[in-house]
């Protein structure tokens, strides 16, 4: 079972689930000036009245309740010593204001770098959006974010306050702030009534489907080039030029023309299994080592955020095959088990030997490293024929097994891999959870000190001694993460690829012949012996490794009924 991410992310959030979520409160902030520079503006579209008019005017329109009003009049912008926003800001910091909205950024302060820190770091990460009508910006939409001219500012600050982390941050929301305008993979299509929301395009979403039955039957990339442009389909540009939606109208010279790089693209983008993946954290944290690009393993993976193109299992079974790449061999045959066939004494690949005068039973394979009777390895010798007979006969009695013993089967598997089962599953949860909550409080600190710094309570001495000692249970904490993540993934991987292969096994029904995709999907590695004399007999080893269960020896009918009985007793003590 994938365990879903929760998505911290605001963007997507309609203004009614702000509202109805938790009913938090409306800031609506008004501020009247002494300033000359502010004076000499308009004053009477700058009275508190008239601001009340329209945050009241924009909350009716938006659909903000639980309104309330912080005023302060008479005082300059260049300060935060302003009672009202205090009183605001006490509420913000206990977590019972939802939104703050303003009339223009400038009613909200003329210090620009505390601007900036509130409204980029501070409010996001307290979980509460900023709107300033005037200059339309929305910080849980990403509107106008842009406009804020926060990156001179940002250098101004990082001077004056010489914190590294700080920088850092704002790097990482930039970076995600660019994310945000991502472009949509070809099989969808940009909604036109929600930027953040794709649809499918049908026809593109076909070609993408072909393209992955096509690879999970056994063809290379370069293989399903050929065969669309046989087949006549667009490429993407062609497509978009077609109907209008690319930056050219021109079709191509040739419009058929597909890269295998476009089908490897294709292949690799989980997208299409509907997730979304987030190679930065979409909250702002105060963190610096979560701005490094994040290894594959622990990628946030944010399923259900458009329709799936492709499922899961498939997606999955291409991405674990492209990992052995495979090519196609110059003879134009193909081996079904390209990519997944190992000598057992020395680890290498198995080379497919065949050529275009070969006959279908002169085909072989044999190790790598022997190299003309060179002794880096013995031959390893097995024929294609010989190998597709056993394989054959390995995936019939395992489905044959799991067909007629089904629990017998899934207990097996249940005990020869612990951390499959719910319980220890649960254990490590638990731990990942403990060690995030610690993590939060880390950040908690850091930013408590920061600002306790910033505004005197603090002396620099004392900060860099604390900071420091953060720093490093930071360090280790996320350290900690990686590691329990990494592994809750692989776990959910392999329940999810022994629930594929469960599933296949029981609804084959009369194997007779071997297809690649079913060879694909099944097995994971084959490993050949060297031959032995056995009675006078040449005897060829050869262990199969299934997905998600490995090597599996089907038990006898004797063992299989002392497995029922453990199973029984299992029931009775539980
Ligand atoms: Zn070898």
């Amino acid at each position: 079972m994938l365990c879903p991410v929760v998505r911290k992310e605001q963007s997507k959030m309609t203004t009614s689930d702000i509202q109805g979520k938790d009913n938090k409160i409306t800031a609506l902030y008004c501020r009247l000036s002494v300033d000359d520079a502010d004076k000499q503006s308009d004053e009477e579209s700058n009275s508190i009245k008239n601001q009340k008019q329209i945050l009241q005017d924009y909350c009716k329109k938006n659909g903000y309740h639980n309104t309330r009003f912080f005023v302060d009049d008479g005082i300059s912008g260049t300060t935060f010593d302003r009672p009202g926003f205090k009183e605001m800001e006490t509420l913000a910091e206990e977590g019972k204001i939802g939104t703050i909205i303003v009339k223009d950024l400038s009613r909200f302060g003329r210090e620009q770098t505390e601007v900036g820190r509130l409204t980029q770091i501070v409010y996001p990460s307290l979980g509460i959006t900023f709107i300033a009508i005037q200059e339309h910006v929305n910080t849980s939409t990403g509107e106008g974010v842009e406009i804020m001219p926060f990156h001179a500012i940002f250098n101004e600050w990082y001077a004056a306050q010489t914190s590294k982390k700080i920088r850092q941050v704002w790097k990482t929301k930039s970076e995600h702030n660019m994310r945000v305008s991502h472009h949509v993979p070809f099989g969808y299509v940009r909604d036109k009534n929600d930027k953040e929301k794709w649809l499918i395009d049908e026809e593109a979403a076909k070609v993408v489907r072909h393209i992955f039955e096509l690879f999970l039957s056994g063809m290379g990339t370069v293989q399903i080039a050929g065969r669309l442009k046989e087949e006549k389909v667009l490429t993407p540009n062609a497509y978009y030029a077609s109907i209008g939606r690319g930056y050219t109208f021109d079709l191509p010279d040739d419009p058929y023309k597909w890269k295998d790089s476009t089908v490897s693209h294709i292949l690799d983008n989980r997208k299409y299994t509907g997730c979304m993946v987030n190679n930065a954290y979409s909250t702002v944290s105060y963190k610096v080592h979560k701005t490094t690009l994040i290894p594959e393993e622990q990628r946030q993976i944010i399923p259900n955020c458009q329709e799936a193109i492709v499922s899961e299992d498939d997606w999955l079974r291409v991405h674990e095959l492209r990992k052995n790449r495979r090519r196609p061999l110059k003879s134009g045959k193909t081996s079904k088990f390209s990519g997944l066939l190992f000598c057992h004494d020395c680890g290498s690949k198995m080379h497919f030997c065949t050529s275009r005068t070969y006959g279908p039973n002169q085909d072989f394979y044999r190790c790598a490293m022997y190299k003309n009777g060179k002794d880096y390895c013995s031959a390893h010798i097995i024929r294609n024929i010989v190998l597709e007979r056993i394989v054959l006969i390995a995936i019939g009695d395992l489905a044959d097994f799991v067909r007629c013993y089904e629990s017998v089967f899934m207990y097996m598997v249940g005990e020869r891999n612990k951390t499959l089962k719910s319980e220890a599953l649960k254990a490590e949860k638990m731990k990942l959870s403990q060690a995030e909550k610690r993590q939060n409080e880390l950040d908690f600190l850091t930013k408590r000190i920061y600002e306790d710094n910033a505004f005197g309570k603090l002396s620099d001495d004392r900060y860099e001694k604390l900071i420091q000692s953060y720093e490093a249970e930071q360090k280790e904490i996320d350290k900690t993460i990686a590691e329990l993540q990494a592994k809750l993934t692989r776990t959910e991987r392999e329940s999810l690829e022994l629930s594929y292969l469960f599933n296949k096994l029981r609804n084959l029904s009369q194997v007779t012949e071997l297809d690649p995709e079913l060879v694909n999907t099944l097995i994971k590695r084959i490993e050949v012996h060297q031959r032995e004399n056995r009675d006078g007999r040449k005897v060829v080893k050869v262990d199969i490794y299934f997905t998600a269960i490995g090597m599996f020896d089907i038990p006898s009918e004797k063992e299989i009924n002392a497995i029922m009985r453990r199973m029984n007793g299992d029931r009775k003590t539980a």
